[in-house]
């Protein structure tokens, strides 16, 4: 598709004698366009288009589609077909015609997609191809040269022949189970499982396909799947896409490279297939390039679907093209949590309809951050600063001097995942609940053991388990045993050092002579006479 899918909801088919298939043909030799703008007046035809002049020649069901051309000598196309993406919400009387030529187009402005063909503004995205280009000239380019990249010729045209047509529209999925594995008797299910490690939790849990044939996709799907590669699913995709595919909510885990990617994108792109609102799936992953490998698995799969488009949304990249086609009737959003966020702030993007929500969550997903603390606001600046350099992780101090909205901003980022450590002196130390906080490093051991309960307690909050690691030296001697006392009963190894330590044996020892004298100050009936006596001699003494 060429034209921003809204539009075709917005105009109004009266008033547009376009939204009606139209193949123009050129005189002889010329190339030919063909163009198709209304999805439901539009059968898909591939033809061979070697006898007219052109090397392919493909009316399909989507807005402007348009096939390659031999040269840059480009078909006139008709102005009214499109409307200038910018103006998406605006009222369709305003809306600007697709640009015909990569000469009427602007330059693009920083930030802004280019066009692949020519680097002017990118205003339309080739859906085939997925990139960004100006206009219906640089389209055509844009096909002939990535057909050329993939050397296609003649041959290719019966490939793509032979490809099954999409099925338009789409006709309602609903997952049955397959009558082979209704055949099974639930020892051999039971044996299936034990012998593929799938476990499961929860009821009604739906017996795992074993082929994907199973799972009744359309048949472009199944072609791309075979195209793919995927011959066979992994054990996690046929117990997950089952589920995944009858609505419910999973939680799933496999090793890497398992195939969870595919298990979780399949039952996304047939829901996302059923669903009339954009955007209709999100998958948060915590990478950009997980994300990147995400949309591209994900591309594969829906190449042929009609009106399933993906975004990519993540840092490290110009926030404005992703802006930019997010707003262009995407289906599938793939996003990391910071961009999000950002994108989110800055636009008025909805995501209320959302009904498909899939966080791929790796281990950095949810990766707590780590909280170091130190005894001093300089010690803190200089630690955050040394953690970067050294370990290349997002640092951050955090001490007395910040102000309110420094100190709020990096709280934020805390909880945003943006910060991979905290460098702080005590005043993260109390009171504040920072649930994902995993470790806790006493970097510089504080001078109370009231601190310090309260500093380790900083981790493992709410009944999750966390981990403290302390660094302890001669300057909190004074504190050796009463840390042994504390930290001993929880199992901790202790090091030789502190254990073994002389300043260590010294304050048990007087502890233990307090434990005796308190004890020989209490009165009992075994001490009372020694008591008198002392007492009796000390007054004659004086
Ligand atoms: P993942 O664990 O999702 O990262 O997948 C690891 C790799 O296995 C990816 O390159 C997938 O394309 C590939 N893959 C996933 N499912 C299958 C399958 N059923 N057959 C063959 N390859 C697969």
């Amino acid at each position: 598709m060429f034209v921003p899918r809204s539009l075709k909801v917005k105009r109004n088919a009266d008033d547009d004698l376009s939204c009606t298939a139209k193949i123009k043909k050129l005189s002889s030799g010329e190339p030919s366009l063909v163009e198709a703008t209304d999805l439901r007046d539009v059968k898909p035809t591939i033809k061979d288009a070697s006898a007219s002049g052109c090397n392919l020649y493909k009316a399909v069901q989507e807005c402007t589609e348009l096939q390659t051309f031999p040269d840059s000598d480009f078909p006139f196309a008709d102005e009214s077909l499109g409307s200038d993406n910018q103006n998406v919400d605006e009222d369709s009387s305003s809306v600007e015609p697709i640009k015909s030529f990569s000469k009427s187009q602007r330059w693009a402005e920083p930030g802004e997609p280019i066009c692949v063909v020519c680097g002017r503004y990118g205003e339309y995205i080739c859906d085939k191809t997925d990139e960004d280009v100006c206009s219906l000239e640089c389209k055509a380019k844009h096909l002939l040269q990535a057909q050329e990249k993939e050397g296609l010729n003649s041959d290719s045209l019966v490939k793509v022949e032979s490809k099954p047509e999409t099925l338009l529209p789409v006709t309602l999925y609903t997952y049955k189970e397959h009558s082979f594995i209704l055949s099974l008797q639930d020892d051999q299910i039971k044996n299936l499982k034990l012998q593929l490690g799938i476990v499961v939790q929860g009821k009604g849990v739906t017996r795992p396909i074993i082929e994907f044939e199973h799972c009744g996709f359309p048949e472009t799907l199944n072609y791309n799947l075979k195209n793919s590669g995927y011959e066979v699913p992994t054990p996690i995709q046929m117990q997950m896409i089952p589920v995944g595919l009858l609505g419910r909510d999973i939680v799933a885990s496999a090793d890497t490279g398992s195939g969870k990617t595919a298990a979780f994108l399949l039952p996304v792109i047939i829901k996302a297939l059923e669903e009339t609102k954009t955007p209709s799936a999100l998958i948060l992953t915590p990478t950009r390039e997980l994300a990147i490998q995400i949309e591209r698995q994900a591309k594969e799969l829906m190449i042929g679907l009609p009106n399933m488009r993906t975004v990519l949304l993540v840092g490290g990249l110009p926030l404005p093209p992703q802006l930019h086609r997010l707003k262009q009737t995407v289906k599938v959003i793939i996003a990391t949590p910071g961009r999000l966020l950002d994108i989110l702030k800055q636009s008025a993007v909805q995501l209320h309809d959302i009904k498909i929500v899939v966080v791929d969550e790796d281990k950095k997903l949810f990766k707590p951050p780590v909280l170091v603390f130190v005894d001093c606001k300089l010690g803190a600046d200089l630690l955050s600063d040394a953690v970067h350099k050294i370990t290349g992780l997002q640092c951050i101090s955090m001490h007395s001097d910040k102000s309110q909205s420094e100190r709020t901003n990096i709280l934020q980022g805390l909880f945003q995942e943006k910060y991979e450590v905290v460098v702080s002196t005590g005043v993260l130390g109390r009171g504040l609940d920072l649930v994902n906080v995993k470790l806790v490093v006493n970097f510089d051991m504080p001078s109370s053991m009231d601190e310090y309960v309260h500093q380790v307690g900083r981790a493992g909050r709410l009944g999750h388990s966390g981990t403290a690691i302390t660094f302890i030296n001669n300057n909190s001697k004074k504190l050796f045993w009463d840390v042994v006392k504390r930290v001993k009963p929880t199992g901790t190894i202790l090091p030789p050092q502190l254990l073994n330590s002389p300043y260590l044996h010294d304050q048990k020892r007087k502890e233990q002579q307090k434990v005796k004298q308190s004890q020989n100050s209490l009165v009992t009936g075994d001490n009372l006479m020694d008591i008198i006596r002392k007492h009796d001699k000390s007054n004659s003494q004086k």
